[in-house]
């Protein structure tokens, strides 16, 4: 089959919009559609002069999505000034996966020349995920415990470096598959939140408002097009999956969404375009000025509660 746009034979068919790109028209559209993002993205717009540059910190797994967010972000910002980008990458302890996909990181970051910085739940919380996931104790799937966990690391450690943004991975399966997940749920004021608390789940209106500011600038491509962009521009990546992903709910929905997708090309953006009108309607019934916020008894963390959240989980996995 020929492109679209020209008469070179095509690596992927859109059904959604019906086009066939060969390999240049296919990179120029992801890229296109990425930058269109950040331009139309106010926190993707450095609001700061030279002598005072912003720190972007990027959540670095080693999976395709976050390395093609490195190499975009890097690529679009690396004559600019105003910007610092440090790397983050966060080790769970998850056997025959984070050890592999933390060499790609490496390899991504020393080639971009970006700080790399690594945290793991074994140095931090005393815990890996292999053994919660094993022992379970709130019988839980694994990815309860491990969001908060990772949660409560880049909300530290973005803090630490004094970042003024925090960037993930999180591709348009990603986001229609949390929007489903939402409203399956009745959980409104994650729907309501939606536009502040850009990355996923979070426990409390304390744990909300401390956020640093996030982007998602790969959130209006389809997973299976990053996939085929990492490939391409042969960026070093480690293609397994979590083998813990299968226990989630997220998983079930991805299932339902593919097959979707398949049968309804479009299915991921009318989804979202309805759930980002929804979420402005909701928001503007949520009432945000009840909450009594304080900071978590053990760690200091904000919550309304007296231990937050993360705090729970640790003493729950570490008494097993
Ligand atoms: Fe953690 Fe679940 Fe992601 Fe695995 S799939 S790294 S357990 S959140
Ligand atoms: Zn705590």
């Amino acid at each position: 089959m020929d492109c679209t746009k020209c008469d070179r034979d095509a690596v992927m068919h859109a059904a959604y919009s019906g086009a066939h790109l060969c390999e240049p028209h296919f990179l120029d559209s992801v890229e296109r559609r990425v930058r269109r993002r950040i331009r139309t993205d106010n926190m993707l717009s450095p609001d700061t002069t030279p002598d005072d540059p912003e720190t972007w910190v990027i959540g670095l797994s080693g999976g395709k999505d976050s390395a093609v967010l490195t190499d975009l972000i890097e690529e679009t910002f690396r004559d600019d000034p105003r910007v610092e980008l440090i790397a983050l990458t966060i080790h769970e302890g998850i056997a025959g996966y984070r050890d592999e996909s933390l060499d790609a990181c490496t390899t991504l970051a020393a080639d971009r020349d970006i700080r790399h910085e690594l945290v793991t739940y074994r140095e931090e919380f005393d815990v890996a995920m292999d053994d919660v996931a094993d022992d379970d104790p709130l019988d839980m799937a694994p990815c309860a415990y491990c969001g908060v966990f990772r949660r409560d690391l880049l909300a530290k450690y973005a803090d630490e470096y004094d970042a003024d943004k925090l960037l993930t991975g999180h591709n348009l399966d990603d986001e229609a598959e949390t929007a489903l997940m939402n409203i399956l749920e009745g959980n409104v004021t994650q729907i309501a939140t939606h536009f502040d608390a850009s990355l996923g789940s979070f426990d409390d209106r304390a744990e909300l408002d401390a956020m640093i500011p996030r982007a998602k600038p790969l959130r209006d491509i389809p997973e299976k097009e990053v996939a085929l962009y990492a490939q391409l521009r042969d960026l070093p990546v480690h293609m397994a999956e979590c083998p813990h992903a299968s226990e989630s709910f997220r998983s079930d929905l991805q299932e339902v969404l593919l097959e979707l997708e398949d049968r309804r090309p479009g299915t991921r953006h009318s989804i979202m375009a309805g759930y980002e009108e929804l979420a402005g309607i909701a928001a503007d019934e949520y009432n945000t000025d009840d909450a009594d916020v304080g900071e978590c008894s053990d760690c200091g963390a904000p919550t309304t509660r007296d231990r937050c959240r993360k705090c729970t989980l640790v003493d729950a996995v570490t008494s097993v």
